[in-house]
């Protein structure tokens, strides 16, 4: 049976690929469309919606997220309320929402996925940055996205930051006088770690963890050079979402 699928913000560059790749899905079915700015009425025979409130009456299984973090959450609350499991890209989510949303999905009975990266390379390179901080403690996260991404940092490093913290014992790193002689030149501090983000033209997506220790580094990098490299994480939580009862924060945890 297809699984029809909405997506809101299917103007942006993740909305976009995310509706060629449900076009190429015999499996999916493209049910309607969301931007607040679109003019058009309707694509391909597809309706456009400019306005959420409209598609309350719609008939959809899935609704798929790739907005902006000002209206992600309110987004998901709506999609959770109205009946369509949320497969959402969007980042910047608080700890308190996701929670939130948990708990909605829950008393609905409804799957769904908040993912901060799609790619699965990005989804190891978490795992095995949270393994090697039980090892190596001293780690700083660096990560580098285009230079019109709204949110710093980025969700990824964020997620990769509470896994971290989660098998990692407290440490403040850095010299105990360390002296910022230009502000925000040690990056965002997280559990006494540093996070850094980079914004430049000609990026996609990346992310570096480095270790330090005594007389040796470890370095763990991933690059998503197209966004097509986050489409098979979608796909994939689209069609599992369908079959669960509650939302998942991490891809990792359909997989
Ligand atoms: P983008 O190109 O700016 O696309 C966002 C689109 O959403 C824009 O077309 C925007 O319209 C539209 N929009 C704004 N408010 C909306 C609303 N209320 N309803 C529907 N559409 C709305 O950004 P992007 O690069 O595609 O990224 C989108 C999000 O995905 C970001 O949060 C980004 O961090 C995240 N992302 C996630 C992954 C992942 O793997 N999870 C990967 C890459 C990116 P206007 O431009 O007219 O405001």
């Amino acid at each position: 049976m297809s699984i029809k699928v909405i997506v809101a913000g299917f103007k942006g560059r993740m909305g976009a690929t995310a509706v060629d790749m449900i076009k190429e899905d015999k499996d999916l079915v493209l049910a309607a469309l969301l931007d607040p700015f679109a003019k058009e009425k309707e694509i391909d025979g597809v309706p456009v919606f400019t306005d959420k409130r409209e598609l309350s009456q719609f008939s959809a299984d899935v609704w798929v997220d790739f907005t902006t973090p000002k209206v992600a959450y309110e987004n998901t609350h709506f999609a959770l309320e109205n009946g369509f499991r949320p497969v959402v890209g969007t980042t910047g989510f608080t700890k308190e929402e996701i929670s939130e949303l948990i708990d909605l999905s829950a008393s609905k009975k409804i799957g769904g996925l908040i993912a901060p990266n799609f790619a699965i390379g990005a989804i190891l390179l978490m795992e095995f940055a949270a393994k090697a901080s039980k090892y190596f403690p001293d780690l700083e996260i660096i990560e580098l996205h285009h230079d019109k991404k709204k949110d710093a940092p980025s969700g990824t490093a964020v997620k990769t930051a509470e896994l971290i913290k989660e098998v990692r014992s407290y440490k403040e790193q850095g010299a105990k006088d360390e002296e910022e002689t230009l502000p925000g030149a040690r990056g965002a501090e997280f559990d006494g770690f540093r996070i850094h983000s980079v914004r430049l033209p000609g990026l996609v997506a990346h992310q570096e963890v480095i270790f330090g220790a005594q007389g040796e580094g470890l370095t763990l990098r991933h690059d998503s050079y197209n966004r097509v490299s986050f489409m098979s994480g979608v796909n994939l939580g689209i069609k599992k979402v369908v079959k669960q009862e509650q939302l998942v924060y991490g891809l990792e945890h359909l997989l």
